[in-house]
């Protein structure tokens, strides 16, 4: 995730605030706390129905977590025994692992959208070493080895929690969900994971939009157990999806509610494309791995250099490249080629110039 928007500090951390956020009548903002400094918190959403509550996204399973979700409906007048089902926006740990947590002790049900499936599967069945493969793989393949072997062990640490991955109740496909008076519309919108869904409430202008849009920050791409060929072009196509809804006041998981989800689409479409043509013009003739490409670009809103990020973060940067390079190719402007284990991409100048 890479911050790209430099706003006051200080603000920038109002949303952090433990105290709940009524966002509009019957829907309330609680943010829990996750490990790590990069995204600081996650947002669940409790939407009012007439026999309890709806939650949007679970949280990441950790007591700290927990105790502040308590805490959070009780300062509501409501208790986690009132939760009557959870809507994951995608099976990412900071928001789904709570979620199952609290299914095991209070049984209410889980929906995560149906092409969280094989994800899911992959993430229920295999040790975590096998569960990064995929982004070793990716690593590899990007001129990135010793960083591909630091990554396998990086799951290691993070919790011993295997078991807070289960199935959903449900899987999610292009619906909508009556919330007492309240009608969400499921909207499939792939490329941060692909399964992950939005919820739009039109009628009160509201957009909880997981992942996908974020007021502060652009989604990582792809990063999950069982990736696709190409989810920047997935997630672009996903941002045109949102930018078809009305205008919407913005609920993400991570960051403030903000006014407008139809700026922010256009502020990442203008992101990417910026960095499309930087990523374009970094090559030549002179073959490079994704990973020289990817030391080649800034990252983070500070412009840091690859070598300045920790492991997590550098193996997001290189699949962020990753994911640029094969979209330059899919359009003619880059070529690529198999050298050993390695992939290396060229300027595709002959092509640019008989188009
Ligand atoms: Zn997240």
């Amino acid at each position: 995730m890479k911050p790209d928007i430099d706003v006051d500090r200080a603000a920038r951390d109002e949303w952090l605030d433990p105290t709940p956020e009524i966002v509009t009548d019957g829907v309330v903002r609680i943010p829990l706390p996750m490990p790590g400094d990069a995204l600081r918190a996650v947002n669940v959403y409790a939407l009012a129905q007439p026999d309890g509550l709806t939650l949007i996204d679970g949280g990441w399973a950790m007591p700290e977590a927990r105790a502040q979700l308590d805490d959070g409906l009780y300062a509501i007048g409501e208790d986690a025994r009132s939760i009557r089902r959870i809507l994951v926006t995608h099976a990412h740990r900071d928001h789904y692992t709570l979620a199952v947590v609290l299914r095991r002790e209070l049984g209410m049900p889980i929906s995560l959208g149906a092409g969280e499936r094989q994800s899911i599967e992959a993430l229920t069945t295999l040790s975590p070493l096998v569960r990064f493969e995929s982004q070793r793989a990716l690593l590899r393949a990007a001129g990135a080895s010793d960083l591909a072997e630091l990554v396998g062990r990086l799951e290691e640490g993070v919790d011993p929690w295997v078991k807070a991955w289960e199935h959903p109740d449900t899987w999610l496909e292009p619906s909508t969900i009556a919330v007492g008076d309240r009608e969400l519309t499921v909207v499939p919108t792939p490329g941060h994971t692909q399964g992950h869904v939005v919820f739009a409430d039109t009628e009160a202008g509201l957009l909880f939009s997981g992942d996908h849009v974020l007021p502060h920050i652009t989604p990582s791409i792809g990063f999950e157990t069982v990736s696709t060929a190409s989810p920047l072009r997935s997630f672009l196509e996903s941002l045109a999806v949102v930018r078809r809804l009305p205008d919407l006041r913005l609920l993400p998981a991570h960051g403030p509610v903000s006014p407008s989800s139809h700026r922010r689409v256009d502020e990442l479409v203008a992101h990417h494309d910026a960095r499309l043509r930087a990523t374009s013009e970094l090559l030549s003739e002179v073959p490079l791995a994704a990973a020289q490409v990817a030391a080649c670009l800034g990252w983070t809103r500070h412009g840091l250099s690859l070598d300045d990020l920790d492991a997590f973060n550098q193996m997001l940067a290189i699949g962020e490249t990753v994911a640029h390079l094969t979209v330059l190719v899919a359009a003619g402007e880059v070529r690529s080629r198999l050298e050993g284990d390695v992939v290396t991409y060229t300027r595709a100048y002959a092509e640019s110039a008989r188009s």
